[in-house]
């Protein structure tokens, strides 16, 4: 590596989020100063932010398998409550099997 072909760290100051520091930056994503407490702080608040978005995924997730986002729809272009279609769903459904037990 020739010299002047240094990588530029010329990023503005700026202020930790987390002790309020001013400090440089070595990134432009850095947000927090070289202190090793603040980059655990922020290391821990994005790991319980993650875990927060896994668990709401997780609950998607299971909505979205049990098809209760489908039967919403359903029941909201059907102008029904969710719990009016389920019941319309549940005596169609017993109608259709007391039918079959008649033949
Ligand atoms: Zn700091």
């Amino acid at each position: 590596m020739r010299a002047g072909q240094k990588r530029k760290c010329n990023f503005s100051e700026k202020s930790c989020m987390i002790c309020g520091n001013t400090f440089k930056p070595t990134s432009p994503r850095q947000k927090v100063c070289a202190s090793p407490g603040c980059k655990d702080i922020l290391r821990r608040k994005y790991e319980k932010e993650r875990a927060y978005y896994a668990k709401v995924q997780k609950q998607i997730e299971i909505v979205k398998n049990k098809g209760l986002l489908a039967d919403a729809k359903e029941a909201k272009r059907s102008n029904m409550t969710y719990g009016q279609y389920k019941a319309m769903e549940w005596l169609m459904q017993n109608d259709h099997r007391n039918a079959q037990n008649e033949l």
